[in-house]
């Protein structure tokens, strides 16, 4: 094949992410079935990925399907330091990097035609240096979009290179499983098979309006226009974060729970704020301490759904301060963290109704009743209960952002801050 033309843009995947770092530093694991992790499989190899093993099985299950499974136990430190030195490879081919997970990115190379050659030639290069300077395999698609480019790679998996040139998309497209379409689950995969409908060429066959009346009108539109090859979303780079977090050392003293609670609101108002900011939004509440004794714990919280809200994410945080009160009696705590975790880009977030303030504290105390049977605490409520007429949070935290762009973060603050100056906080040290 003649190739005239090429997309710009490269997804890169790593292959069996976890197994294969095991499988480069144990040469005895090398050509054999590995699954690591054993209760739930963490990462199964391309050999036992073969024989049935999936990611997210559980162990029982898997060792039955791969009695000769070699099970290791996941080392996080060694794959992220993998993942870290992969990333450099990304960022010295182009710039314009955008980290999809800790194995996964699209790189944009459509600006590097002159210096450093057509986009398949920067992917062979790029899959050699992978291998040279970290030695792990790695899988390339390079297309016109961003979706094009990770089916491409999805299919050219393991160890492989595919190329979609744009005047043969659809042709590549379409005779695929419904399934490679971006946002096509169990569940709607099962929809679009009840009718009849198993490829991609069949998706892009429908009018769209029959597509919205089957799926909704976000996943009926969605679907249409990925079957037809569009996909205006660019490469955008700096979003690899998946966690913002902040921390405050408290020094010696002890802390009332009124205080730390305190300290709190303001790290919430601050962070969600940031969240807002960079059009994300947050799965999982982490509670990070560290006590007298320099030892350290953490209590999490994963939300039913991703939000932005303010006064959602403080109601989390609340009641991870209330699980943890005890603790940190006991031992006296030192510095006091907050990070919102497992995020995501905004548009992503299905559409929810939106929460009534008035619903949030049944929110926390749902979430307090999960790891405690005491109510949680309202040390310091931020309005008068009942008495106002609850204003929509999105709108109030949009105000509130606006005002503190225009005058700065102290023009505007709860009441239960008033009367206390910004004190000492310090970014997020990685763990
Ligand atoms: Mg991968």
């Amino acid at each position: 094949m003649f190739v005239t033309n090429e997309g710009p843009i490269l997804h890169a995947d790593l292959d069996a992410f976890y197994a294969s770092v095991e499988q480069r530093d144990d040469p005895r694991l090398r050509g054999r079935p590995v699954i690591v992790g054993g209760g739930v499989v963490l990462a199964a190899s391309y050999e036992a990925k073969a024989l049935g093993v999936r990611t997210a099985m559980g162990g029982v299950q898997a060792r039955r399907l791969c009695p000769h499974a070699v099970v290791v136990p996941p080392r996080m430190s060694v794959y992220s330091a993998a993942s870290k030195a992969v990333f450099e490879v990304f960022r010295q081919t182009t710039p314009v990097v955008e980290g999809v997970s800790i194995d996964e990115a699209f790189l944009d190379v459509g600006g590097l035609r002159r210096i450093a050659g057509r986009p398949s030639e920067i992917a062979v290069r790029l899959r050699a240096e992978v291998l040279a300077q970290v030695g792990l395999p790695i899988t390339v698609g390079v297309a016109r979009t961003k979706f094009l480019a990770k089916v491409a790679s999805g299919v050219a998996k393991p160890d492989g290179l595919l190329v979609v040139p744009p005047d043969r998309e659809l042709e590549f497209l379409h005779p695929l499983p419904v399934e490679r379409l971006w946002g096509v689950g169990k569940v709607t995969s099962a929809k679009l098979r009840e009718r009849g409908i198993r490829t991609v060429r069949q998706v892009a066959q429908l009018p769209e309006a029959d597509l919205v009346s089957l799926l909704g009108p976000g996943a009926g539109r969605h679907l249409h226009a990925l079957a037809l090859g569009r996909d205006p979303r660019p490469v955008q780079p700096g979003r690899r974060r998946r966690s913002v977090g902040s921390q405050r050392a408290l020094g010696r003293r002890r802390r009332t729970m009124s205080e730390l609670d305190e300290i709190l609101v303001s790290i919430v108002d601050r962070l969600a704020r940031r969240l807002r900011g960079a059009s994300r939004v947050c799965r999982t509440v982490v509670l990070r301490m560290r006590f007298a004794d320099f030892t350290r714990a953490t209590r999490s919280r994963t939300l039913p759904e991703s939000t932005d809200h303010t006064e959602t994410l403080l109601s989390a945080a609340r009641s991870l301060l209330e699980v943890a009160q005890s603790l940190i009696y006991d031992c006296g705590l030192t510095l006091l963290g907050l990070s919102f975790a497992n995020l995501d880009d905004r548009g992503a977030v299905q559409l929810a109704l939106p929460l009534a303030l008035d619903d949030l504290p049944d929110l926390a105390s749902r979430a307090a009743a999960h790891g405690t049977d005491r109510p949680p605490i309202d040390l310091t409520s931020s309005r008068p209960p009942g008495r106002l007429p609850a204003p929509e949070p999105k709108a109030l935290d949009a105000a509130m952002d606006t005002v503190r762009d225009r005058f700065g973060s102290a023009a505007v603050t709860r009441a239960a801050l008033l009367h206390h100056d910004a004190g000492m906080e310090m970014p997020m040290l990685p763990d």
